[in-house]
């Protein structure tokens, strides 16, 4: 019994393994065609200074119009196109958009925004990075300074003097380069002091519930007056209500970005959304 049941199972296995093969080829074929064809977009969500609830700002996120499958979020492809290298060109084009939109939104009068982009680790290891960034700048006419590259504690891991020397040329251009959901990845803080880091955002795991968890509280309550001491500015992800919002104000933390305040704004919307938060009725 167990050689038919063993051997079956096998078989199934075997079956579902070429099946996902399969997806992952199919979804690459589509992505490719994505980027042919323009079929993303980007949506912006705003980021406010919980001091005076102004917008400060905006992150892009990106979307994909599927032509079959509807709007696709970023978790279900942004992987595989890291996976296949096809990030580096989907990661190009949302900094050239993002610099354009950004740039739009200084004409329509809010010249102290900047936009934040989420930049993968890959992106940081491919060798044009630099070039991309001070490119996307220069169309849009653009200051670094209203730029901002979020990227992930993974990336510095590898803390090597290639990495670092590429982090400071990046910064100065004015860039800033903040830790995106900071807390979940890698333990040893040192990369703090070693690379031009400005901002930490806060992972939305600890602070969407701040109000009600113990533990989150003083993990929050912690990473802020670290990074005070490190004179690193914070920003808390994933805030939905107000109290949560308060309670980031109390323990000093600088800017805030969730439902709260907005869903992110498709990006042909976001001037008409900022002009009406500015002038509440
Ligand atoms: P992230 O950079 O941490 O972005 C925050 C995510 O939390 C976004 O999900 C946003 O829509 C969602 N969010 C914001 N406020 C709230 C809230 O109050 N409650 C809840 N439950 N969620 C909130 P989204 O847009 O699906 O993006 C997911 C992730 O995909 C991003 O996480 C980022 O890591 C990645 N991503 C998005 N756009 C890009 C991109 O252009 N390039 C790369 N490489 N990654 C991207
Ligand atoms: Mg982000
Ligand atoms: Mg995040
Ligand atoms: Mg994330």
């Amino acid at each position: 019994f167990s050689k038919a049941n063993g051997g079956n199972n096998f078989h199934f296995f075997d079956q579902k393994m070429d099946n996902q093969g399969h997806d992952y080829l199919n979804l690459i074929n589509d992505l490719r065609q994505a980027i042919k064809k323009q079929e993303f977009f980007l949506t912006y969500q705003p980021k406010v200074d919980l001091t005076n609830k102004k917008i400060i700002g905006a992150e892009a996120l990106i979307r994909w119009q599927h032509p079959k499958k509807g709007v696709i979020y970023p978790d279900q492809f942004i992987p595989e196109a890291e996976k296949s290298g096809l990030i580096n060109e989907i990661g190009e084009w949302v900094i050239k958009q993002a610099c354009l939109a950004c740039k739009d939104w200084i004409t329509a009068g809010f010249k102290d925004f900047t936009v934040a982009v989420n930049v993968s680790s890959q992106q940081f290891k491919q060798d044009n990075i630099y070039q991309v960034v001070k490119t996307a700048l220069n169309n849009a006419k653009l200051a670094g300074k209203h730029l901002e590259l979020e990227m992930t504690e993974s990336l510095l891991v590898e803390n090597s003097h290639e990495l670092k020397k590429l982090l400071q040329d990046i910064s100065l251009l004015g860039v800033h380069l903040s830790i995106d959901d900071f807390g979940t990845g890698y333990s040893n803080l040192s990369y703090l002091k070693e690379f031009d880091i400005k901002t930490l955002k806060i992972d939305r795991s600890f602070v969407n519930d701040v109000e009600n968890n113990g533990k989150n509280k003083a993990l929050v309550k912690a990473i802020i007056q670290m990074a005070k001491g490190l004179e690193l500015t914070t920003v808390g992800e994933g805030v939905e209500n107000q109290q949560v919002a308060e309670l980031l104000s109390d323990f000093t933390c600088d800017y805030g970005q969730g439902y709260l305040w907005s869903k992110p704004v498709r990006d042909k919307d976001f001037i008409k959304f900022i002009h009406s938060y500015a002038k509440p009725s």
